[in-house]
């Protein structure tokens, strides 16, 4: 059966990842695992919290009658009144649990807010580089991606950058903090600064724009920085999360979708939702992990783990020539290519065994991603190799 040309574009285009991951079984089979230095997929190494480890044993001890039957196509009430109460504290505004919407992790809840809220044509502002989902995830929904460049040296929004964008088919922006890829965290400021933007283009156009801020990673912040609530700064927004990289859950698809409270119709936007959460085929969040979430809203991994990480490879990297900027969050670098092709230079970086994504996999040619969720032992054993790229690159 053939597939739709569509599809046969979409793959050929966005194979980067499988690429990678098959060169590096094959040269795992050729030289040994321990020899081979991957760092191209953003899947956390690490177990789930001991807290997780606990709710699961109690939970499979004394399960709950009807634990495994369908329910509200929006999740048990009292996880979305957990997600509300941390939003709330978080927030200073007084989120509701009928504003939250459980989701098979935050790739389904993005789907279920551009499902909500696109007709065809829309435009949906990305912000390069960008978690390269986004563009399928728009075209899912029949709207049409627009890709506007962050700062090329600090990656921070450009927000005249940004308005210069807007048009009158402008439904969404996306946003990403902690970015993947980049790792950096936007500051109040500039969050304010969108949100007043975002307001006068709205009352410009007539027409309601919808800022969604993908913050899987919010919890994954260092050095004492965190992630400034969105629904401080900007009145239509919504928030689309999961529990695959704070809690180490990736395969147990669980997340959410929260819109402000301030949002305008925000009743009717959580109807959409709700039907859409229904009607993607998702019908609900996995019923066992909502339960074992919703106690768990202020826990994470071991963060400080992934920041010696970072630590360990941006030293290390920053000391052999490589320049990149330094991340607040996240576990990925995004350095700039020594060579100005980055494909070439991640085929460079595979003859020495180190496996990486080119940053033309994030809208960002120039530029490469590693990604730090790996094996610290494997870190320090890939340095000499990292030492003999950066030779062979002219650094
Ligand atoms: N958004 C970003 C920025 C991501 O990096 C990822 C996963 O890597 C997702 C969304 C999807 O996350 P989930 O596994 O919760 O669907």
């Amino acid at each position: 059966m053939p597939v739709a040309d569509k599809i046969a574009g979409f793959i050929a285009k966005s194979s980067w990842i499988r690429k990678m991951f098959e060169e590096g079984e094959k040269l795992r089979k050729e030289y040994g695992a321990d020899k081979v230095y991957d760092f191209t997929l953003g899947n956390p190494d690490v177990e789930p919290p001991a807290a997780f480890q606990d709710e699961f044993l109690k939970l499979a001890k004394q399960p709950v009658p009807g634990m495994h039957r369908y329910m509200n196509n929006a999740g048990y009430p009292e996880t979305r009144n957990a997600v509300a109460r941390m939003l709330a504290a978080a927030s200073d505004l007084p989120v509701q649990g009928s504003q939250v919407v459980m989701t098979c992790g935050a790739g389904g809840a993005l789907n279920v807010v551009l499902k909500t809220i696109l007709n065809p044509g829309d435009e949906v502002i990305l912000l390069t580089p960008f978690f390269v989902e986004y563009r399928f995830y728009i075209d899912n929904h029949g709207g049409v991606p627009v890709e506007v460049w962050t700062d090329r040296e600090t990656f921070q929004l450009d927000i005249p950058a940004i308005a210069a964008a807007v048009t009158d088919r402008t439904r969404a922006i996306i946003i990403c903090s902690p970015n993947n890829p980049t790792g950096v965290i936007y500051p109040a400021e500039s969050l304010k600064a969108l949100g007043e933007m975002v307001a006068a283009k709205e009352a410009e156009l007539g027409r309601q724009i919808l800022v969604i801020s993908d913050e899987p990673y919010a919890r994954i912040a260092y050095d004492g920085k965190s992630v400034p609530n969105i629904f401080r700064y900007v009145q239509n927004s919504v928030i689309v999360t999961s529990h695959s990289k704070d809690l180490a859950l990736p395969g147990e698809r669980i997340g959410y979708l929260a819109a402000s409270p301030n949002m305008n119709n925000v009743d009717q936007f959580m109807e959409g939702a709700v039907f859409s959460n229904r009607v993607l085929g998702f019908v609900n969040a996995p019923a066992l992990m909502q339960r074992l979430v919703a106690g768990l809203q202020h826990v994470s991994v071991d963060i400080e783990a992934y920041r010696v990480k970072r630590d360990l490879l941006y030293n290390a990297l920053t000391g052999m020539g490589f320049s990149m900027v330094k991340p607040d969050g996240a576990f990925y670098l995004f350095p700039k290519s020594p060579l100005a092709d980055d494909v070439e230079f991640v085929k460079m970086a595979q003859k020495h065994r180190i496996l990486l994504v080119p940053g033309a996999g994030f809208g960002a040619p120039g530029f490469f991603r590693i990604a730090y969720c790996v094996d610290q032992g494997m870190i320090e054993r890939s340095i000499p190799a990292w030492r003999e790229l950066a030779k062979e690159a002219g650094l």
